[in-house]
């Protein structure tokens, strides 16, 4: 296998990265994706279509679509090669897109100076970024990409909360035992569902969308007194709270213990005449909020449903359980796991064109490689690179646990 150099870091400019021989062509790599119930693919036919004529070679695991219903004759048709060998698939590779965090093994397999990209979930998988350090991997993580104008189109963690909130909000009409709209029928009418939004951030907003279309009456609220104007401007009700939560970077601040009181006041009234509440609720870096509380799911009507989005950072539900589907005082609380593999056609599509525009980051206008990571957009997402942790927080966490 080739070993590219990786050149030193100047000082007063960006990370360096070695060229790619001259002429040759970038091999881009799409393992399948093995962690349990990942059905997404990293990229699409219809990417990997400019990715070949644009001159790089692209190389699928074969298999890598099919849980995202593309199948390798779609990628063979769009000029990739499909490979059945991990150790061919990751010989003479440049770059890997991967959805998922690569394991420790799949990290072994690779020569130093390899780029992958992907999200990271460095935190929770700090064994993984110790050994990319250790063999002088370069990692991009998805999740660090600035949220600016110019990184939109590549902003993955957004394309996969629509996914997430889009099939949040499906998933509680399917468990809910009303309808949605209301109905005038021969048989009598029926008033229709409401349903509650906790978090009105991308996902949150999908959800309100979704049930809006569905034909329930939504309310919905956010600590981000900004969130109201979005909220009202897809139909559905926001609800006030002297509160203005808005902190750095758009994101939400914690808040104070009275804050918290008052709030949780205001949404347990909402929550109990909810027929769905769906929950959404995070402060990044930190363990999700609690919104509702046992008690609160007591005041709630048979039947109703709580989806708690939150479910892997700890629930916005005091009730819920990552990964499973609860009933408490009749009430189903739902606390889904990767919820974007559930519609993996499109959150894949999605992800695909994501990842297609962070490459152009990376590979200039002659399908040759960067020279240096100077743009903002990779400064800020570089995880790891030439043998060094370069996001702060990780190095930090990685230092403490050694
Ligand atoms: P997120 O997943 O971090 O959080 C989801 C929502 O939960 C947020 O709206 C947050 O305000 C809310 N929340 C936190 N604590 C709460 C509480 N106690 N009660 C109720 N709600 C609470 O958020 P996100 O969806 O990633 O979006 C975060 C911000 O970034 C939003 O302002 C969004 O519009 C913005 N954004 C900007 C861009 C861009 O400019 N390119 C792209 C995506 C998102």
């Amino acid at each position: 296998m080739s070993t590219p150099a990786i050149a030193q870091k100047e000082p007063g400019t960006g990370p360096t990265v070695s060229k790619n021989p001259a002429g040759a062509p970038v091999v881009i790599v799409v393992p399948r994706e093995t962690a349990p119930g990942e059905h997404r693919v990293a990229t699409v036919p219809d990417v990997v279509r400019k990715l070949t004529a644009s001159g790089h070679v692209v190389r699928i695991e074969h298999d890598a679509g099919t849980g995202a219903y593309y199948p390798d004759d779609l990628f063979l048709a769009a000029g990739a090669q499909i490979i059945s060998s991990r150790t061919a698939l990751f010989d003479g590779v440049r770059i890997v897109l991967r959805v998922q965090p690569p394991t420790v093994a799949d990290i072994d397999q690779l020569s130093e100076g390899t780029i992958i990209i992907g999200f990271m979930n460095a935190t929770n998988n700090l064994p993984a970024v110790a050994r990319m350090r250790d063999r002088k991997i370069t990692a991009f993580a998805l999740e660090f990409v600035p949220r600016i104008t110019r990184a939109q189109s590549m902003d993955a963690l957004s394309s996969q909360a629509t996914a997430a909130g889009y099939t949040a909000a499906v998933l509680g009409a399917d468990n809910c035992p009303k309808f949605l709209p209301m109905l005038t029928t021969a048989a009598g009418t029926i008033r229709p569902a409401t349903v509650l939004i906790l978090g009105a951030g991308v996902a949150g907003l999908m959800a309100i969308a979704t049930a809006k279309r569905l034909g329930a009456i939504v309310e919905a609220y956010d600590v981000r007194r900004a969130a109201g104007e979005q909220v009202r401007s897809l139909g559905a009700k926001f609800l006030e709270l002297e509160i203005n939560a808005e902190g750095q970077g758009g994101y939400a601040r914690e808040l104070t213990p009275e804050e918290k009181a008052q709030e949780q006041q205001m949404v347990s009234a909402a929550v109990a005449r909810a027929d769905i509440v769906i929950t959404t609720a995070a402060i990044p870096g930190r363990r999700a909020p609690l919104l509702v509380t046992k008690e609160t799911v007591a005041t709630m009507r048979p039947g109703a449903v709580i989806v708690d989005l939150a479910a892997e950072s700890g629930g916005n539900c005091e009730l819920t359980q990552a990964g499973k589907t609860i009933q408490e005082h009749g009430v189903t609380i739902i606390g889904p796991q990767n919820l974007p593999a559930r519609v993996p056609f499109h959150a894949s599509q999605m992800y695909a064109k994501n990842l297609q525009s962070f490459l152009s980051l990376l590979v200039d206008k002659d399908g040759a490689l960067v020279p240096e990571f100077t743009d903002e957009i990779l400064v800020a997402s570089l995880l790891v690179h030439a043998g060094e942790v370069r996001h702060a927080p990780t190095r930090d966490l990685l230092a403490g646990g050694k």
